[in-house]
């Protein structure tokens, strides 16, 4: 199977601003975003969604959340974000690399369309 785009930008085969890199994720802006603050949290591990994520990924999965903080912190987001993952097509996913979608830096509404 071929990379992933998310990949491929941690690859630096495309363009795209990473934010942050560890051993278990990194992060990248969104080339889209729906708020002053849009980070995508992604796990090294090409898992395609949540729904078929496996035990083993419990901790990269609890990992992901626990960086959002300090992305979070690093942007001055006050506590004051949102967290967000589609799970297929339907719910919004569009790439099939598990993401956590950081937003921040204006008023939320909710619910979310
Ligand atoms: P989702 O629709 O939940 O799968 O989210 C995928 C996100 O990836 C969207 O918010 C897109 O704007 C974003 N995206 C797609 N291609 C790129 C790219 N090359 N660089 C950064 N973000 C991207």
């Amino acid at each position: 199977m071929s990379d992933s785009i998310f990949t491929k930008i941690k690859n630096k085969e495309i363009p795209g601003n990473i934010v942050h890199e560890d051993d278990i994720c990194f992060a990248i802006e969104d080339i889209n975003p729906q708020a002053p603050v849009h980070v995508l949290i992604i796990p090294h591990k090409e898992i395609d969604k949540v729904s078929n994520a496996s035990v083993e990924d419990i901790s990269i999965l609890g990992h992901l959340i626990y960086v959002s903080k300090k992305i979070a912190a690093k942007y001055n987001l006050n506590d004051n974000y949102r967290l967000t993952i589609n799970n297929g097509a339907e719910a919004g996913q569009s790439v099939f690399h598990i993401h956590v979608h950081l937003l921040g830096g204006r008023s939320l509404n909710w619910p979310p369309g």
